[in-house]
């Protein structure tokens, strides 16, 4: 389970999120609704601790992450702009994700294939597809078969073939106990893939609730 409570973080003048409190269920798909700008890959990266609140908490099972990032093994994420190395293949990222975990390359092609690039495993990431590197972070997120996932804007910039993919990953990781937060700015596609949301603007949680609630309320 995830818990923000009075969640704030500033940079110099800009507050970009503003005590926000939420939960986030076990086996359940919160979906993190909001414009751009509204703070959510910012509490993302203080859920994985990546990046440090200014005041208040999250925690993720009871524990706040703070100086170090969470265990691939706790919490998996796909976070937006984490840098591909253009001339390594989707294996040896995933190898090297891996080493630095302790997960051997048994568990890397065994979500190569759960995502569907062991065809193209071998292949420089510099040539992947907006789709494909969408794919490679799932893979990612999904390493260290972790019981918290926090997906940043999945299907940005995906075709709706991969669109569809993600949603069906998504359900089928909370349907096996999985918690998973994942974001999107588009209201249609949260009401698709999520149980409960979290709406978000300017910093703020301004609604919270299961998808039908949340509708019901706006
Ligand atoms: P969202 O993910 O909802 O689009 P963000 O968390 O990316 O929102 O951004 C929230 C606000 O914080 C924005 O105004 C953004 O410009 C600002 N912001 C995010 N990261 C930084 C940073 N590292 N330095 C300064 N401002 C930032
Ligand atoms: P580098 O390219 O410098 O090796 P990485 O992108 O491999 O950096 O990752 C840096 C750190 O970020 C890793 O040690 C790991 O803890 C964390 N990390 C990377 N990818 C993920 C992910 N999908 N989920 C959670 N943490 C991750």
């Amino acid at each position: 389970m995830i818990v923000a409570e009075g969640l704030t973080k500033r940079y110099g003048a800009t507050t970009a999120v503003d005590g926000m409190s939420f939960r986030v269920e076990p086996g359940r798909v919160t979906g993190f609704l909001g414009p751009n700008g509204a703070g959510k890959s910012t509490t993302m990266r203080m859920v994985v601790g990546l990046d440090r609140p200014t005041a208040g908490r999250v925690t993720v099972g009871g524990h706040a992450y703070v100086d170090s990032p969470a265990p691939l093994r706790e919490v998996g994420a796909l976070l937006e702009a984490r840098a591909l190395h253009p001339g390594r293949s989707a294996r040896d990222h995933l190898r090297a994700l891996g080493a630095t975990h302790g997960i051997g390359a048994g568990r890397v092609d065994e979500v190569l294939e759960t995502v569907g690039l062991t065809g193209v495993a071998r292949r420089r990431a510099g040539g992947f597809s907006l789709g494909m590197g969408q794919r490679l972070g799932i893979a990612a997120a999904l390493l260290g078969d972790p019981r918290v996932l926090v997906l940043d804007e999945p299907v940005n910039g995906l075709d709706p073939e991969g669109v569809r993919w993600v949603r069906q990953t998504v359900r089928r990781l909370a349907d096996g106990g999985r918690t998973v937060l994942v974001s999107s700015h588009l209201m249609a596609e949260m009401a698709m893939t999520a149980d409960d949301l979290v709406v978000v603007g300017r910093g703020r949680v301004v609604a919270t609730g299961t998808v039908a609630e949340v509708v019901a309320s706006v």
